[in-house]
């Protein structure tokens, strides 16, 4: 295929290098990953090959031009792959997993390159190179050491054959999760049976089946995590049931998708790739390049917050089980599939809210033009501008211009709100072109969600957790927009794991914040504003089922720490008992809280990067919940504290050690009590 047939072959010619997705075609990735995998060989054979003693000239710099056209390709494919994984796309991705994780490996274990940049690395001090600089080889030197980089060649060998192994693994674990979530989506033949469901959700859910080729029929498709959240609404138990049922059985019941071989593989091949490396376990690789440190120091946190957030939930299920024996004719014990339900109705008792109801007022344009958008112009000085003009990958994905305050662009944000079938399951946000002043290029970033398609000509209606989804996944867009990096290596999001969700969370505060939400939340019939004392008791509602919502993500997080802490030669030979053993340990073990993701479903540790890594969102969550304080004591939503958060945290991207730059911030280290009192985790 030649440079005129393959449009990936040239850079794009669209604004901001956008891919030309009307023109490329799913044969053009493969052979354009294949000339990418060669191109930047040959360019780092270019750099070892060089007869001068290394400098940053004359190494970092080309290593960091390195790699363009891969790159272009890598990210173009991976929005596909993620958002829009045809059959034809998903044959692609487990061809290339092995391909990408051994092209990896031929640069993070070269011999030679690693000898230029140790060279450099122990003359640091007499080079005159500027802080970004400097970091940018401390980083190379320290991810190529612990990628393997200074093992001999026989080990190298066996690492190279583990990381290829693994990386097919994963990619096989995300197919089988993605067939089984579909085949096990459930079907009703009844209305009666969903009962609870707006009329909206209701014509969504024939649609669905609809689309399925089912005649009749509801089709409820499931969400990635353990719950639902029609399970909030329906007041049929057996229907909870084969919701929860059907969720919680997924990669684990047999067949061609069961995952439990898969991952009882993956994680026995990565306490052996650990010991290679000289660690004792996987999570012990894993954490000493994370701001955390250790294991320890993740399982001292985790522990810290079990404990009171299980005595919280087992409050929380006393006041449940109450409300059955008050309310329910036949009084039964209370179930998992029923926590939900009864949660709502005791919050409507509690503080007169009725969640179900409020998606009325969250009409999805309007959260996010006079939200979500508004929010950032407020803080940053933005302003958004619909490109209808440009190509994406799929008609569902709408693109967006982003400008600054002095009006000069910024770059390009897309935005793909709907589920869909061949769509991975939760929210997400990835980079599809890398801001770096070294290559002169503007972000352009993406946020996908999965949110159901209204039936046609009803407006889309989110609910309260879709609200905060959307809030969640724009604030890792804007650390990719406001990436003022010169090297790609740190552009945006390239930053520690357990730093990464920081400037997402913290971007949900304005979710609730008076000025904006009293500017989104209109009914979408009436135009009414969402009364005020319904939004003070929201806020009122931090803390409710809290007990509940942090031990189903503690369970996770410290199964996700177990599942990583074998030493090599230990297996995982029953995933269930594996489970149950790992949860009691901890006291996380009651069945009404099942963990929010059970192995064979835990797509973040097992195809998403996240291994040993999934405690990150609560590590984060204390830097999060320590600048929401900061904001609330400085006078919130001004341009001020925009652009102070902007030019000390989010713009710098991986270029600063993150606690520095958090402490450039904040003026002191994070402190733990915002978070536990916002949890209410504090009494
Ligand atoms: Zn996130």
């Amino acid at each position: 295929m030649t440079v005129e047939t393959n449009p990936l072959l040239t850079p794009s010619a669209l604004p901001y290098a956008l891919p030309d997705y009307g023109r490329i075609r799913a044969e053009h990735y493969l052979p354009a990953f294949r000339q990418g995998f060669e191109e930047q060989l040959a360019e780092i054979r270019r750099i070892t090959m060089a007869r001068s003693m290394p400098t940053f000239e004359n190494t970092m710099e080309p290593l960091e031009r390195s790699g363009e056209l891969l790159q272009r390709v890598s990210h173009a494919f991976y929005t596909v792959s993620s958002a829009d994984a045809t059959a034809e796309i998903q044959a692609i991705d487990e061809e290339l997993a092995p391909l990408m994780a051994a092209h990896q490996d031929a640069i993070l274990l070269n011999a030679a390159l690693y000898w230029r940049i140790s060279q450099l690395q122990a003359q640091q001090d007499d080079l005159p190179l500027d802080p970004e600089q400097h970091r940018l080889i401390e980083r190379w030197h320290r991810e190529m050491t612990l990628a393997g980089a200074a093992l001999d060649d026989e080990a190298k060998a066996r690492l190279t054959e583990l990381n290829q192994r693994l990386s097919a693994l994963s990619a096989t674990f995300e197919k089988n999760l993605l067939a089984d979530t579909n085949e096990l989506a459930v079907v009703f033949d009844d209305a009666a049976e969903l009962d609870g469901l707006s009329s909206g959700e209701l014509s969504a859910a024939a649609r669905a089946a609809a689309d399925r080729g089912l005649e009749g029929g509801y089709l409820i498709t499931l969400p990635l995590f353990t719950g639902h959240p029609v399970l909030a609404v329906l007041t049929n138990r057996e229907s909870r049931r084969r919701i929860m049922e059907a969720s919680r059985s997924r990669g684990a019941r047999g067949g061609s998708h069961d995952n439990r071989a898969v991952l009882t593989e993956i994680v026995a091949l990565r306490a052996q790739r650990a010991a290679l490396l000289g660690y004792p376990t996987h999570a012990a690789a894993v954490t000493a390049d994370e701001t955390a440190g250790t294991p320890q120091a993740v399982e001292r946190m985790l522990r810290d917050l079990a404990a009171p957030a299980a005595r919280n939930a087992a409050a929380e299920r006393a006041a449940l089980q109450q409300l059955i024996d008050d309310t329910e004719a036949e009084p039964f014990p209370l179930e998992a599939h029923d926590w939900a339900f009864y949660t709502e109705k005791l919050r409507a008792a509690r503080y007169d809210l009725d969640t179900a109801a409020l998606r009325a007022w969250f009409e999805a344009e309007r959260v996010l033009q006079d939200g979500v958008f508004a929010a950032a112009g407020r803080l940053y000085g933005l302003s958004f501008a619909e490109r209808r003009d440009l190509p994406v990958y799929h008609p569902g994905a709408r693109v967006f211009e982003v400008f600054q305050e002095d009006g000069s662009p910024l770059g390009l944000y897309v935005l793909d709100l709907y589920t869909r079938d061949s769509k991975r399951g939760g929210a997400w946000m990835n980079e599809i072109v890398s801001q770096s002043a070294l290559r002169g290029t503007l972000p352009v970033v993406a946020n996908n969600l999965n949110v159901a398609r209204p039936a046609d000509g009803e407006p889309t209606l989110l609910t309260l957790d879709e609200v905060n989804t959307l809030f969640h996944e724009f604030g890792h867009a804007l650390h990719g927009l406001f990436s003022d990096v010169t090297y790609p290596h740190f552009a945006g999001t390239n930053v520690f794991r357990d730093f990464v969700e920081f400037p997402s969370q913290v971007n949900e505060m304005w979710m609730l914040w008076p000025e904006i939400v009293s500017a989104y939340a209109r009914h979408h019939e009436t135009g009414e504003p969402l009364p005020d004392d319904v939004i003070a008791r929201l806020q009122a509602t931090e803390t409710f089922n809290q007990g509940f919502a942090t031990s189903e993500y503690l369970a996770a997080a410290w199964l996700d720490q177990a599942l990583h802490s074998l030493a090599a030669g230990e297996t995982v030979d029953d995933v269930a008992a594996f489970e149950a053993a790992a949860l009691a340990a901890i006291g996380l073990d009651d069945p009404a809280v099942p963990t929010r993701y059970s192995s064979a479903y835990f797509a973040h540790i097992f195809s998403g990067g996240y291994s040993a890594g999934y405690y990150s969102y609560i590590w984060s969550e204390v830097l999060d919940a320590d600048t929401v304080e900061w904001f609330r004591e400085n006078g919130g939503l001004t341009r001020a504290n925009g652009e102070r958060f902007r030019r000390r945290l989010l713009g710098v991207g991986g270029s600063r050690d993150p606690l520095e730059a958090y402490r450039d911030f904040r003026g002191r280290d994070a402190e733990i009590g915002p978070l536990l009192t916002r949890r209410g985790l504090d009494r």
